[in-house]
């Protein structure tokens, strides 16, 4: 079902009307984590300002370690409702428990499955039966014919609005968090018609490589970006050292905004 063969045309999946895939690059960015609403909105009119369409933020948040903050959970949902009435951008949020998908989906314009996740075989069965596009990001340690099978089993429920996300594997290296594979763009648009796009900020997991790797993504032909930002990364609940903010942000925008015209 999601195979490039049998589909003559790429996909072009609508997020509340936010088109992702075809000839356009979507920039999707808000904080990791929600934290609070004043945080929520602050990160949201930054997100908007640098030209993101659609706003990202954890409300459930799959942290290695059970001590870290775990995500405001439904209060968190609430809080992404409230900064959409406001600022108009819809809302991609990440589900990490089949029994939530109802919940959460109540809430959000696209479901994100997660590194974590992806081969949790009883969510993407329960996410395909959402009625929501859903965001598959690629396993840490998955090959991308997994990673492909992982958005069959969403597909098989009748729901064909995935988007896959490339946000870096794990490697022998240590410099960055994760490996981005930007290979694993190309590869997948050729195998897939789904529009795939890049993770640079849980890839890298370090600001000062959001850009070079943004700028690698949208060379490579990525349908997309999905970027953390965060009003003040220095306090940030989760993965502050990997957002942007002020002059970083401002260069991501004329990035987006120009680079893929150039090419
Ligand atoms: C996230 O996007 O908030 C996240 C936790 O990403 P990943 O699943 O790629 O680690």
């Amino acid at each position: 079902l999601v195979s490039r063969e049998n589909h003559v045309s790429r996909t072009v999946v609508s997020v509340a009307g936010v088109p992702i895939g075809g000839d356009g690059m979507t920039l999707i960015a808000g904080p990791c984590a929600v934290e609070t609403p004043e945080q929520t909105l602050k990160a949201a009119l930054m997100a908007r300002s640098a030209g993101a369409a659609l706003l990202r933020g954890g409300a459930y948040k799959p942290r290695t370690s059970p001590y870290a903050f775990q995500g405001l959970g439904e209060a968190g949902l609430r809080i992404l409702a409230d900064v959409r009435a406001e600022t108009g951008l819809p809302i991609v949020t990440e589900v990490v428990d089949a029994a939530d998908v109802e919940l959460v989906a109540s809430y959000a314009d696209m479901l994100q499955v997660g590194t974590r996740n992806m081969q949790n075989f009883a969510l993407l069965q329960a996410v395909g039966d959402a009625g929501r596009p859903v965001m598959l990001k690629r396993g840490m340690s998955s090959t991308i014919e997994e990673w492909l099978m992982a958005a069959e089993y969403i597909a098989q429920r009748g729901n064909l609005d995935i988007v896959l996300c490339e946000r870096g594997i794990r490697t022998f290296e240590k410099a960055t968090r994760n490996t981005l594979d930007i290979s694993a763009v190309p590869v997948a648009q050729r195998l897939s018609h789904l529009p795939v796009i890049v993770d640079p900020s849980h890839s890298g997991g370090r600001r000062d490589l959001v850009l070079p790797l943004s700028r690698a993504a949208i060379a490579v032909g990525a349908d997309g970006l999905i970027v953390d930002v965060h009003p003040h990364p220095e306090t940030a609940l989760c993965d502050g050292p990997q957002a942007l903010v002020g002059e970083d942000l401002e260069e991501l925008a004329t990035l987006v905004r120009t680079l893929p015209n150039a090419l």
